[in-house]
């Protein structure tokens, strides 16, 4: 029995570079409701291919929700209808039939179009190195009970360091802030005692790198936390402005 396939229209932003003009360019494609939204996209490019035309430039890389490489804006929504997935996890089984489908890249100041759907988040990367990681000395492994957790806390901080750094938050806010991205990393350090040597450098450093690339403001209205894949929650943004005053108050750099 031939499997009944989703006949879908596609609207796709092409751009040719970091300066070009971009646009909607429109496709049809015939595919399996059993595909991913990215194998859709392949399946697109080996037809593009197969004419000599140009494929369309999109990220992926672990194809299973982990790495964060992926990231969409479909028909307006950072990873698309579905909620706490990334691109890479949403199937077209969740569109119609006929269904027309707007696919642009993450649209943030901070985030530059490279081509196509590909935007450059560089900029997190430069976030981490400006405070997100603990300095540890190498050497033989601890014992995992020498450093007592409460079971509460350590799960606070393992659902911050859920955080894939993917950047959807960035693109769901208005302002293009990136306070939820950088409070999970703020935070699945501050709850920790591994964290305690340097934090308040690290929240210091770290907010300054957010604001010195562009980043906006943050101005309350969730839809980071709407449209995270790992539902990191706003509780966490919480978390970095009381990290963040206290750290002002205790380096006396407070401005009033
Ligand atoms: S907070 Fe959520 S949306 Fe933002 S970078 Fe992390 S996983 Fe992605």
């Amino acid at each position: 029995m031939s499997e009944k396939k989703l006949n879908i229209k596609l609207k796709i932003w092409r751009q040719s570079g970091p300066k070009a003009v971009g646009a909607f360019v429109s496709y049809n494609v015939s595919v399996s409701p059993d595909a991913s939204f990215l194998e859709m996209l392949d399946e697109l490019n080996d037809g593009l291919e197969r004419k000599s035309e140009i494929p369309v430039t999109f990220e992926s890389d672990c194809r299973e929700g982990i790495c964060g490489t992926c990231g969409l804006v479909i028909n307006g929504e950072p990873h698309g209808p579905m909620r706490k997935i990334a691109t890479c996890q949403l199937h077209m089984r969740n569109f119609k039939d006929g269904e027309t489908i707007y696919v642009e890249p993450f649209r943030a100041k901070a985030f530059p179009v490279i081509k196509d759907l590909a935007v450059d988040r560089s900029a997190f990367d430069k976030i981490i190195q400006a405070g997100g990681f603990v300095s540890v000395n190498t050497g033989g492994v601890p014992d995992a009970n020498s450093i007592p957790i409460q079971k509460e806390v350590s799960a606070e901080a393992f659902d911050s360091a859920a955080c894939i750094g993917c950047g959807a938050c960035v693109a769901a806010c208005k302002n293009g802030s990136a306070m939820l991205f950088v409070s999970a990393k703020v935070s699945q350090f501050a709850l920790l005692p591994q964290g305690q040597p340097e934090r308040q450098k690290r929240v210091e450093s770290m907010v300054a790198k957010m604001d010195e690339l562009g980043f906006g403001s943050c101005s309350n209205t969730y839809a980071c936390e709407a449209e995270c894949p790992k539902g990191i929650s706003v509780r966490n943004i919480a978390r970095l402005n009381r990290e963040y005053f206290s750290a002002k108050v205790k380096s006396k750099n407070v401005e009033v």
